[in-house]
């Protein structure tokens, strides 16, 4: 059977089509942009196309952050200007029409930022933290360094920083400065932050060593009111437990940038192609299965929030999750969770795999939008793809369809389709 499912994607698999239009004629689509409802509408119409017993929209309360122009950043060295090239972090509120102009002061870490906490008032604070490239799951270097990402802008502010810049969450050799989520302790005044390529860091860190240097900085961002959005579902019902759920998702919306290909296009076109590849095959699950377009992943997890909380307030038994959230590149392992017993059965299926690339199930958790399953009883299981370009691309203008390969891609919804039809036949 999972040889017939490789057979139907590699030879007939929409996906890579499916990503093309979703980058090209979407395009970027944070929450609550114009791009945004635009791929809701495109994905229910795919969901109901690629065969769903039904498709729908729920609804889900989503923030709306707006970049609200270029962002800019300009370095003056004695009399010498440079101008940088920034992107705000997303949920970065803006430095006003003025801008902000100071001195800046480079740390290396917060145990750094401690040590030099009495002169960080009025200035702006340089993160140069750098990626781990000793990890080599690229994720962990991630995991380890987003924190300045994520939590910086308000450390900083702690010790009366003006702003923060920091240096961007990746190894790669160019110097596209990636943006995401930021979150402001609301204790201490919310300043603005942007991020800044390598190139640029390294750079700003070799001057700093010899001179001082002011920065003046514009940004742009700020919050309108929260506003309505939707995960998009689609549904091939059960034969035997139609009350029992299997979700396969991915999230649908996507930084502003790029074209959101990597990050998430993969996983949403990964999940589509589940269901269509099943639908080809005349394949009837025993059990319900729901594909998800997960909304807000990126800057609030607002609608894997909202449909765990649905499945609750229905009483759903929901007994298995897949998030496809590591871009598209060919799966290396799958990450799963549950019990003992339930991690036993799952891995004596992994030789099944091996034929496809898949050599390991490490424990892990679920994508973040499938993680609020757990607390309901479900199994959740993440697709670990080949990590080491992730974070080339990962929410930088570079993360576009070219950035993806038909066969990696098609790989990673072979494993899914494999993975969901045998917790779907045996059960856990
Ligand atoms: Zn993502």
């Amino acid at each position: 059977m999972i040889r017939r499912i490789a057979d139907e994607i590699l030879l007939h698999s929409k996906a890579y089509e499916n990503l093309h239009d979703l980058a090209k004629n979407v395009g970027q689509r944070l929450s609550a942009s114009p791009g945004f409802y635009k791929a809701e509408q495109w994905g229910l119409r795919l969901l109901q196309n690629s065969g769903a017993d039904k498709a729908w929209l729920q609804e889900c309360m989503i923030p709306h952050w707006v970049r609200g122009g270029k962002d800019q950043a300009i370095v003056n060295i004695s009399s010498k200007k440079k101008e940088l090239d920034v992107l705000a972090l997303g949920n970065s509120l803006r430095t006003g029409t003025n801008g902000v102009s100071a001195n800046v002061i480079e740390v290396a870490s917060f145990e750094d930022l401690e040590k030099k906490k009495d002169s960080i008032k009025g200035k702006i604070v340089f993160y140069n933290y750098k990626f781990n490239s000793t990890f080599i799951n690229v994720f962990q270097a991630y995991g380890d360094a987003v924190r300045y990402r994520g939590a910086g802008a308000s450390q900083a502010a702690k010790y009366g920083a003006s702003a923060v810049i920091v240096r961007s969450m990746t190894a790669s050799t160019d110097n596209n400065p990636h943006t995401g989520a930021l979150r402001y302790d609301t204790t201490f005044p919310q300043i603005p932050a942007v991020a800044i390529g390598l190139k640029d860091a390294d750079w700003l860190d070799s001057v700093l060593r010899q001179k001082k240097a002011t920065v003046s900085l514009k940004t742009n961002g700020h919050f309108l009111a929260d506003t309505v959005g939707h995960n998009v579902i689609g549904e091939l019902a059960g034969t035997e437990f139609p009350g029992e759920y299997i979700t396969v998702g991915g999230h649908l919306d996507s930084w502003d940038p790029g074209e959101g290909a990597q990050d998430d296009g993969a996983g949403v076109v990964h999940t589509i192609e589940v269901l269509r590849a099943y639908k080809a095959m005349g394949y009837q699950p025993k059990h319900t299965i729901r594909f998800v377009l997960f909304a807000n992943e990126e800057n609030g997890l607002r609608g894997g929030a909202k449909y765990a909380e649905e499945a609750k307030t229905k009483n759903e038994k929901h007994i298995f999750a897949i998030e496809s959230d590591g871009g598209g590149f060919g799966v290396q392992a799958i990450e799963i969770g549950g019990t003992i017993a339930q991690k036993l059965k799952l891995r004596s299926w992994l030789p099944l795999f091996k034929p496809y690339g898949v050599y390991d199930m490490p424990d892990g958790g679920g994508g973040t939008d499938i993680e609020p399953l757990k607390k309901i009883g479900a199994v959740v299981s993440e697709l670990d793809p080949n990590s080491q370009r992730y974070f080339d691309h990962h929410h930088s203008p570079i993360d576009i369809f070219e950035a993806v390969n038909k066969r990696e891609l098609e790989l990673g919804a072979i494993s899914m389709a494999a993975i969901v039809y045998l917790v779907d036949k045996y059960g856990l």
